[in-house]
């Protein structure tokens, strides 16, 4: 069996349409557009890329788009007060804090202050609580999640009734919400992490595989149950020296040459969940800005 790839960049494509055309009509209710503020403290390279593509996308799906960014040196009374500011401002929907934070400054803190309905990011422990009681609907879901829950849908349909769901990793940002998911579509769900015992086995019972390790290919093909969805989230950057001196090359937590002979479909790396999680982002932004109108969920 060869696997089907699933295309991430063209189904993030299909919901950023879908963003812009709520967008657009947002606008057209409430006379504003949506308003998204990113905040990126400190200098780091890859949060700057990071940050750079959200407000090129946040400007494409037509959103009012502010970045702040604030020097490594910056106090947490400062980062506080910013996100006050953004709180209180009535244009701006979306607040997201781009992490890690600098040394010295409170993650969880920071997190905390930011208004539960501007909460993008999905972070908070009012959204993370809505999620696990079941109530999605009224909650701001993780992007990657939510990202990789779509894909999996595209392959599978909505119900997962009767079937098996392994996710490897269980952090708050993408493990434990991505399980939380899974359940909520009448799946079984399994959550292995680095404690885990016999998690070869465990996972060869997965109808659908969620990797969410962060380590490169660990997940071998022998792992997979033939016929499964696999979705990976990983994202390790690895030395390429086949490409030339110093060169690196990204790759999953699955071994995916090895997996496209077992599985029925699985998602790239790149180009898999990536690109999902900046539409998510997008898709979060409007429906926020739709609930804090008293509209309906538009995307
Ligand atoms: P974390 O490091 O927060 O969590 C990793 C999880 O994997 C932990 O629960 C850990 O277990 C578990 N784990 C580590 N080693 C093993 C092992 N040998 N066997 C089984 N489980 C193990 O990572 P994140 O959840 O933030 O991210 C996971 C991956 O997803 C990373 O590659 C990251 O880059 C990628 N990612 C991709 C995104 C995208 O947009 N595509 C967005 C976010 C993340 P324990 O809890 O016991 O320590």
């Amino acid at each position: 069996m060869t696997a089907r790839i699933i295309d991430g960049k063209a189904v993030a494509a299909v919901v950023l349409d879908k963003v812009r055309l709520a967008s657009a009509a947002f606008k057209d209710k409430t006379g504003r557009p949506p308003g998204l503020a990113v905040v990126l403290v400190g200098e780091d390279p890859a949060s700057q890329v990071y940050v750079r593509n959200k407000g090129r996308e946040a400007e494409a799906a037509g959103f009012r788009s502010e970045q702040h960014t604030l020097p490594v040196s910056v106090s947490e009374a400062e980062v506080l007060a910013l996100v006050g500011k953004l709180n209180a401002d009535p244009g701006i929907d979306g607040i997201l804090v781009q992490l890690p934070l600098p040394k010295g400054i409170d993650t969880e803190r920071v997190l905390l202050a930011i208004d539960p309905a501007k909460d993008v990011d999905g972070f908070h422990p009012i959204n993370v609580g809505l999620l696990n009681a079941g109530a999605a609907d009224k909650a701001l879901v993780p992007c990657t999640p939510a990202g990789s829950m779509i894909l999996l849908e595209s392959v599978t349909g909505s119900s997962l009734a009767g079937k098996h769901a392994v996710v490897v990793g269980r952090s708050n940002i993408v493990g434990k919400p991505v399980a939380q998911l899974l359940l909520q579509r009448d799946a079984t769900v399994t959550i292995a992490h680095s404690k885990t015992a016999n998690l070869a086995e465990i996972c060869r019972t997965a109808d659908v595989l969620v990797a969410a390790v962060g380590r490169p290919e660990m997940i071998r093909g022998s792992w997979v149950k033939p016929g499964a969805v696999v979705i990976d989230v990983g994202v390790n950057r690895i030395p390429a020296p086949e490409r030339g001196e110093g060169k690196t090359r990204l790759v999953g937590d699955v071994a995916t040459a090895e997996a496209m002979d077992v599985a029925s479909a699985i998602t790239p790396v790149p180009g898999g969940v990536g690109p999902m999680t900046i539409a998510l982002l997008m898709a979060n932004t409007v429906t926020a800005a739709s609930l804090r109108e008293g509209l309906p969920r538009p995307v």
